[in-house]
């Protein structure tokens, strides 16, 4: 059985940024949130997503803005989130489950999330509950008794991103990868990964997606950057970023309905890998 992976980033990939959203909900002044406090933290070498993750559990506990914030509340959020995915998704889903298993019955296509994101709120969706093979987001750990989130388990920053598609690639589950951390190094040789690269499509929309976008164009697979035309920085970011260092094949709004040009480029893009997926078995076999 070949397995084609489809994989995304999440916040302004897939949806507009959840995390925003949730914070939003508990009356967080998100503007001061991302563009004050984070920044500082950021200025202050901080990384990224430790910067933000870390001002989270800051804004929680008694008395404080996000109050005892639990993982439980955090997934409870991700229930609403549904409505608000771009345009098509569900449908396309199912057509690229339907143009593999047009082309051949040993092939099956899987999706992925990939994102810096909170992975309770991620996981909270049905929506993504339903499609997703699995998710890899940035875990609080909670208080034991409480349940109040207390520190930072787990953080995908850009490079760890780069990790998640190894262990996509390698065929370690995320609970395998979470009992040994050091799992991703076992040495597979290329022909007994579960998923080549080539076998891969990423899609992903900001600055930490740029490594993954390298590494799966560079391994023979495909790349598509998403940008949100209406938003001026957004655009502006995507043109510097991105098309100038040629890392992705192309830069979309995030609009995935067969008329649509992601849409339709991620069907033909399927349907490619599938072909050629064919071709290489059937060349295997009258060797
Ligand atoms: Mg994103």
């Amino acid at each position: 059985m070949k397995t084609i992976a489809v994989i995304f980033d999440f916040d302004d990939t897939l949806i507009p940024d959840s995390t925003t959203a949730f914070l939003a909900s508990r009356g967080i002044n998100t503007q001061k949130f991302w563009q004050d406090d984070v920044r500082e933290l950021v200025g202050n070498g901080y990384e990224p997503s430790l910067a933000y993750l870390n001002k989270i559990i800051d804004l929680s506990g008694d008395g404080l803005p996000l109050g005892n914030l639990t993982n439980a509340d955090l997934k409870q959020f991700g229930r609403q989130l549904d409505s608000g995915f771009y345009p098509g998704l569900n449908a396309m889903f199912k057509d690229l489950r339907a143009i593999v298993r047009t082309l051949s019955a040993d092939i099956t296509v899987e999706y992925y999330i990939v994102s810096g994101g909170l992975q309770a709120l991620i996981e909270g969706s049905p929506f993504v509950n339903k499609n997703f093979t699995a998710v890899y987001g940035c875990q609080f750990a909670e208080h034991p008794e409480t349940g109040r989130i207390k520190n930072i388990k787990r953080c995908v920053t850009f490079t760890e991103k780069t990790r998640c598609l190894f262990e996509i690639n390698k065929g370690i589950r995320p609970e395998q990868a979470l009992q040994n951390q050091y799992m991703v190094n076992t040495d597979i040789p290329l022909k007994h990964r579960r998923i080549p690269f080539k076998n891969m499509i990423y899609v992903g929309d900001g600055l930490t997606d740029i490594p993954c976008f390298s590494l799966v164009q560079r391994m023979g697979g495909l790349s598509f950057g998403v940008f949100n035309p209406q938003e001026q920085a957004s655009a502006k970011r995507a043109l510097i970023e991105f098309l100038h260092t040629d890392r992705v094949v192309s830069m979309h709004a995030p609009k995935y309905r067969k008329n649509d040009e992601l849409g339709s480029l991620l069907r033909a893009a399927v349907s490619s890998i599938a072909a050629r997926a064919m071709l290489e078995r059937h060349e295997a076999e009258s060797d």
